[in-house]
């Protein structure tokens, strides 16, 4: 049953109103959201930057103050040559020192020019590239003075860069760099970066939690002797940084599926209404009908009590009009109320029914002979084509002859102009045991193929123009359905509009029974 035009716009606003507003506040809210992520990222990338050039300043710093403390053994030859005393004697005090350094190195004041002098906490250090055989060598070393306080040239080692970092990265990790404010200091602290320190060939040289190679990590190099030495950062997985990332990925999830939220919801509130709307259409269309249906028949039986009463007939045939017209009306009394009984105890599942052998030719015969007044009474010609014998059904025998008389009712109420009524029955050899099919014709108003299917519904009347001034609950057709499915059987619809229509019921017939083909319809139907 479908809800009034109005309902249907009003739900539809009510939908896009919500909808609507909902998935363009959500579509915003991930835009946004997205818009902020970015910003975060390109922020964060350049922090991870500025944090991996600070802390590889920090790291070159203290590897030069280092080198400095490696090469403070130069004391003895600082006294050699303040004391005047020749290249030789001066390199036999470094010599003395050497230690991890490859060789001990004088270098006259003439050629200090060619190198670069680095100073390391106020202290020169000097430190050049070597050439020829040590080219991958570096002079370290410190100046070193005359008596008269003229320098006279610089003393120091060559040293190989790999080896004194194997050797005194540790000590520099462990001991120097915490006290580095570059290291610690800043806007934030840098003590649970991850840090790397590479070799040339980009091999692991020490590290302290490995950054590894992901996006947010940047190598800065190393300069000085540790040329061609690189550091690698990268922020924490617990790092601030790296927490809003994921908490903007989550933050768009998050809002993505507030919008399916509200958009479901929407959708699902909106049935939900529909569904609550033909309900109480239902409800209120039932409650109407079936009123009128319980009014026509008292407004009748009491007219005809009170004629009675009162002796207003002329003849006795009057009376025994109104006689018959009292009984009629109580069997459709009787009918409607079965149907709305039975209908209640199928849906509440409390149906039993009273199977036993059931000859269906008994049954249609006292239906139709009890149905037979009120088709008279309309003017129909009523055909009765049965064959002589019929297997035996099992079936509940008030049931079946319920279904007939539904049908039978429906005939007489859907037929306009011509008002013929047909009910035969016929065996069928359709497997098994066979079945057994009674069939009640009309030529009435006929239902269109479209409506076919849903006219077994419960509550389903078809309300277009031809049949809107007759009454109904609703309940007939779907409660023959659900009979005969409880007892394996079905209905079925030949129906065309304007032409009318024929309701058959196919019973099984019962396994065992005799089967008897005397009428022609049942050889038709055989054959
Ligand atoms: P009711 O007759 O009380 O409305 P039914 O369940 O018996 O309820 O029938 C459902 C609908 O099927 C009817 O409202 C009517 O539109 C249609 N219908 C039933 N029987 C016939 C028939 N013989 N000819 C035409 N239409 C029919």
């Amino acid at each position: 049953m479908a809800i009034s035009r109005f309902s249907r716009r009003v739900l539809g606003i009510i939908g896009l109103g919500v909808a609507l507003p909902g998935a363009l506040l959500a579509g915003l809210g991930v835009y946004l959201t997205v818009r902020i992520s970015d910003a975060i990222h390109a922020q964060s990338q350049r922090y991870n930057l500025y944090i991996a050039q600070q802390v590889a300043e920090a790291y070159e710093q203290e590897l030069l103050a280092e080198l400095q403390r490696a090469v403070g053994g130069t004391s003895g030859a600082e006294s050699a040559s303040r004391n005047g005393l020749d290249r030789g004697e001066i390199l036999r005090a470094l010599r003395a020192n050497t230690g991890d350094f490859v060789a001990p190195e004088f270098l006259p004041y003439e050629a200090l020019s060619d190198y670069e002098l680095l100073m390391v906490e106020h202290t020169p250090l000097i430190y050049a590239r070597g050439s020829g055989p040590v080219s991958s060598q570096w002079f370290t070393g410190l100046l070193l003075r005359g008596p008269d306080g003229t320098v006279r040239g610089a003393g120091g080692w060559w040293i190989e860069p790999g080896r004194f970092l194997t050797t005194h990265l540790r000590p520099v990790f462990e001991e120097r760099l915490p006290g580095n404010e570059r290291m610690y200091g800043g806007i934030e602290s840098t003590r649970g970066l991850n840090i790397r320190i590479a070799g040339p060939q980009r091999e692991l040289i020490l590290y302290g939690r490995d950054p590894g190679y992901g996006k947010t990590a940047y190598t800065e190099p190393l300069g000085g002797p540790f040329t061609g030495y690189s550091v690698r950062v990268a922020a924490n997985s617990n790092s601030a940084v790296v927490w809003a990332g994921r908490f903007v990925t989550l933050l768009v999830v998050f809002i993505a599926l507030m919008g399916l939220v509200v958009i479901g919801a929407t959708i699902f509130g909106l049935r939900y209404t529909v569904r609550q709307l033909e309900l109480a259409q239902i409800k209120s269309s039932f409650v109407s009908n079936v009123s009128h249906e319980l009014k026509t028949p008292i407004a009748l039986i009491r007219l005809a009590v009170e004629t009675l009463e009162m002796r207003r007939f002329s003849s006795p045939e009057d009376s025994e009009k109104f006689l018959r017209s009292i009984s009629r009306e109580t069997m459709r009394l009787n009918q409607l109320v079965d149907n709305i009984l039975d209908f209640a105890r199928l849906e509440a599942g409390r149906k039993v029914f009273q199977f036993a052998s059931v000859n269906m030719l008994d049954i249609v015969r006292d239906a139709v002979e009890s149905f037979r007044p009120r088709l008279d009474d309309q003017g129909f010609k009523l055909e009765v084509d049965l064959p002589a014998v019929l297997p035996p059904v099992r079936g509940d025998a008030a049931a079946l002859s319920q279904c007939v008389l539904n049908l039978l009712d429906n005939a007489m109420k859907y037929s306009k102009a011509r008002r013929e009524v047909r009910v035969s029955a016929e065996f069928r050899l359709n497997g098994g045991a066979g079945a057994v099919a009674v069939a009640v014709r009309d030529r009435g108003i006929g239902i269109s193929p479209r409506d076919q299917k849903s006219i077994f519904e419960k509550f389903v009347r078809i309300e277009t123009g031809l049949v809107h001034d007759v009454k109904g609950a609703g309940l007939g057709l779907s409660l023959v359905d659900q009979i005969m499915r409880a007892h394996g059987g079905r209905i079925e619809l030949r129906s065309a509009l304007g032409e009318g229509s024929t309701f058959t019921l196919v019973l099984p017939a019962m396994q065992g029974a005799e089967v008897v083909r005397t009428e022609p319809s049942v050889e038709q139907a055989a054959s």
